[in-house]
């Protein structure tokens, strides 16, 4: 069967009920705008795993989210949202972009967290929003935006305690929110190390900064970050 959508990591197809999609996530792994491509076999599995763990403990706390139900090692049933074109990334601690693009400190602790909203479009290298222009584009309304803005901190306090009690960091991760065709906003997407950075307290990553950087093997990070988060 054809996919719907084929992106970098997931593919995502129709089911027989047109509400529903399968998110299968893939194990090709990419980096810096799709320059550095690489396969890596497992890790599909660990993020879907990861994944679903991630919007249980979520919904268990009241958060909304497109998750259905696992339906294989690699996939799971999510809600077909309308997708909002913004990358949401709260940021607890400065690192990546924001201290190649801000006189931040790399490791600065952000208290307030710092969120920030970026296009998401690979056509314009995902640039950084404003609420001007995200009204100006048609892509949330203010109310709209404010809202998941709330709900992005909501997401992080939530994460957050749930990694301190791991013995790991949460510096910063990506959401996506799409709406339902009733209106109501829903978390989408996927939460994984592919998408948030996870460290330890010595400071090593658990996440995608691995094949970033080249700091060693990225499935044996990814199982120690499921090992940690599926405790
Ligand atoms: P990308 O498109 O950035 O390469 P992926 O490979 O992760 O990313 O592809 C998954 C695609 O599916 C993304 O474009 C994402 O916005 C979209 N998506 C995620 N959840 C849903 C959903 N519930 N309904 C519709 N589309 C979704
Ligand atoms: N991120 C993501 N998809 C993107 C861009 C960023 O999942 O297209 C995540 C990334 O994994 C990190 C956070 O968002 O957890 C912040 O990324 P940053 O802006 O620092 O970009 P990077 O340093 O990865 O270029």
């Amino acid at each position: 069967m054809e996919p719907l959508y084929s992106g970098k990591a997931k593919s995502m197809y129709e089911t027989d009920d047109p509400s529903v999609l399968r998110m299968v996530f893939r194990d090709d792994v990419t980096a810096f705008d799709a320059e550095k491509v690489d396969r890596i076999e497992g890790k599909g599995r660990y993020n879907a795993e990861i994944c679903a763990s991630v919007f249980e403990y979520l919904e268990g706390n009241g958060v909304e989210t497109h998750f259905l139900e696992r339906t294989g090692d690699a996939e799971m049933l999510v809600e077909r949202l309308d997708i909002y074109a913004l990358e949401v990334i709260p940021r607890n601690i400065a690192t990546g972009s924001l201290v190649r693009k801000y006189p931040f400190e790399e490791g600065q602790e952000l208290d307030p967290p710092v969120v920030v909203m970026d296009l998401k479009s690979d056509e314009y290298g995902d640039p950084m929003l404003n609420d001007d222009i995200v009204r100006a584009l048609g892509i949330a309304g203010p109310g709209e935006l404010e809202e998941i803005r709330d709900e992005a901190l909501r997401v992080n306090n939530l994460l957050l305690e749930m990694v301190d009690e791991r013995g790991l960091l949460l510096p910063d991760f990506k959401l996506e929110f799409g709406k339902r065709t009733d209106g109501e906003i829903v978390l989408g997407d996927e939460v994984s190390p592919d998408t948030c950075r996870f460290w330890t307290e010595g400071g090593r990553s658990l996440d995608k900064d691995v094949f970033r950087f080249d700091r060693g093997d990225l499935a044996e990070a990814y199982a120690e970050a499921a090992e940690r988060i599926l405790a």
